[in-house]
């Protein structure tokens, strides 16, 4: 069965064709269904059933889409939370709003972010719905930025290798990760991070499924490999520890048991999700 990470999903018709008719978005702005996505403390608020909510439309900065008949917007911010106020926030939020989520927040922490072109360092103005921002001075056209990072198991012999960073919470062991960087295709930074992180080699890399991370803006690539050799050499500039866990020990730590050798990442995490699919495999 294809996984289901927190964050996928189809979210909002994005109206594509729209955002290129600057009056059709003014007219879906004065639509009576129209509404405006509410923003609290740098994030958008949630109800006590970690729905998002919505109010009559006042700014209608950013074309998010249409929720059938209703266009929803939202305004700029200025101001956007940083992560942790955000993780806080995830175990509530509801699944089925999840993707419109992740969509707004890197929307508009990408146009607090780009007020200046990159080219030639003018003032730019949102387009196209605010899907992308134009130079006024040398008509330079940007785009929001989407990070990929690959994130992936690694099996040796029945066994998944996992790591921690050094900012996790005690115990919590979780699949490395690592941008791709220009140049590189998956496959190749799955294999260059595990290289660098664990120093083992892999082969067999294949691509299971993704989940927007919008802490910014990154994409997550879940994949797994297989480990040639289980001697690793731990990059401790980048990891506190790394170890090999058995199907057991995942098991006990994702049924949450008392003696379990490590606690999982959080639901919402696709490192979570990577642990479901080997386990159920
Ligand atoms: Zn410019």
């Amino acid at each position: 069965m294809r996984p289901e990470p927190f964050f996928a999903g189809p979210g909002l018709d994005r109206a594509d064709a729209a955002r290129a008719e600057p009056e059709r978005i003014a007219q879906f702005a004065l639509s009576p269904l129209a509404r405006e996505l509410l923003w609290r403390d740098g994030l958008p608020a949630l109800s006590a059933e970690g729905a998002l909510q919505w109010r009559e439309v006042s700014d209608p900065a950013l074309f998010l889409g249409l929720d059938g008949d209703s266009p929803r917007f939202s305004a700029f911010q200025h101001e956007i939370a940083a992560g942790p106020a955000a993780f806080a926030m995830l175990a509530s939020l509801s699944a089925a709003d999840a993707p419109l989520y992740a969509a707004a927040l890197s929307l508009a922490r990408w146009h607090s972010h780009h007020r200046f072109c990159a080219n030639c360092g003018g003032e730019s103005q949102a387009v196209r719905g605010g899907w992308s921002r134009r130079c006024a001075g040398c008509s330079a056209e940007h785009y929001p930025r989407v990070d990929p990072v690959v994130i992936m198991l690694a099996e040796h012999d029945g066994r998944l290798l996992l790591g921690r960073q050094h900012h996790y919470p005690p115990k919590r062991y979780s699949a490395l990760a690592g941008f791709v960087e220009v140049g590189e295709t998956i496959e190749d930074a799955v294999a260059r991070e595990l290289k660098e992180e664990a120093g083992i080699d892999v082969a067999d890399v294949s691509y299971l499924a993704s989940q927007p991370w919008p802490f910014p803006s990154s994409l997550m690539v879940g994949c797994t490999s297989r480990a040639l050799g289980d001697q690793l050499t731990i990059d401790f500039s980048e990891l506190d520890d790394a170890r090999w866990f058995t199907r057991d020990e995942v098991a006990a730590a994702l049924e949450g048991r008392e003696d379990a050798p490590f606690l999982p990442p959080p639901p919402h995490a696709i490192a979570r999700t990577l642990l479901e699919h080997w386990l159920a495999a």
